[in-house]
Formats: structure tokens, sequence, C-alpha cells
């Protein structure tokens, strides 16, 4: 079954300037902004600019040049915040919810970087 995509969610809106944004990075082929509502003092979403719906639809059919250019833009925010571990940061967290179990809210493929503070074990016990 193909991913289906719809170009109405908020994240392509925020993509077409339809929906402001406050930017942390924007690269050729990503882009990086707040949370409007953040979980932790520092919580950024990540998004590829290409229409892609989930972390697997991305990964499988994105070009190499997205990848590398999405998962350097993840480095970059991890030191914008200053979160990095190797140069005296706190560490962070990336979380990519994907469908119906993780309770994906918005279908634009996203992740989220959450630091500032100290996050707790993976999950909750369901
Ligand atoms: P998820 O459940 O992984 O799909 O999470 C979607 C995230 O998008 C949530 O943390 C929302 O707070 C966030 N969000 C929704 N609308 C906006 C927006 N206009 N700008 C920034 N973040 C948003």
């Amino acid at each position: 079954m193909a991913y289906a995509y719809d170009d109405q969610n908020i994240f392509a809106r925020i993509l077409r300037g339809e929906i402001p944004n406050k930017t942390v990075l924007e690269t050729e082929h990503s882009l990086a902004f707040h949370d409007v509502r953040p979980q932790a003092p520092d919580h950024v979403l990540v998004i590829p600019k290409g229409a892609y719906v989930t972390y697997d639809h991305f990964a499988l059919e994105a070009s190499e040049a997205e990848i590398v250019d999405f998962t350097r833009a993840v480095g970059e925010v991890a030191k914008i915040i200053g979160a990095q571990p190797g140069e005296g940061g706190k560490g962070f967290r990336l979380i990519s919810n994907a469908g119906e179990h993780a309770i994906q809210e918005v279908p634009h493929m996203h992740v989220h970087v959450i630091a500032g503070r100290p996050l707790g074990r993976l999950l909750e016990p369901a």
C-alpha cells in the first residue's frame, strides 16, 4: 500500500508559509522549529521539506541528499540548543511518532528533539 500524503496537514502549511513558525534552522531539504506545546525547556521539531508521512516513509523513499541533510539538521539542532553530550551539554532525546499506536498527530514526518531537563525513562508502562 502506498503512503498517502495529505498536503493540508499543518506542517505542509508551515512549509508553504501559510502558518508562522519559530524557526531554529532551515537547510536545503529540512526545517527545524519550536514545538507550540513544548514538553521540556527545549522542544524542537525537525521536518523534511519533502512530502513524507512517517519516519519509515522518509527512510525508505527519500533521496540520499535529503536523508543526509535531515540527519545533519538534527545534529545542528542539538548543537544550537546546547544539548550535545560530547560538548558539555546534558543530552537530548529524539522521538518520531509514526501511525496509530504512536499517536502521531501530524501526518508529515518529524523528529522531536527534546532537552533541557531530566527526561525520565523512555516509556511509561502500558
Ligand atoms: P506528533 O504526535 O508526533 O505528531 O506531534 C506533533 C507535534 O506538533 C505536537 O508536539 C504539537 O505540539 C506540534 N504542533 C502542532 N501544530 C504546531 C505548529 N503550528 N507549530 C509547531 N508545532 C506544532
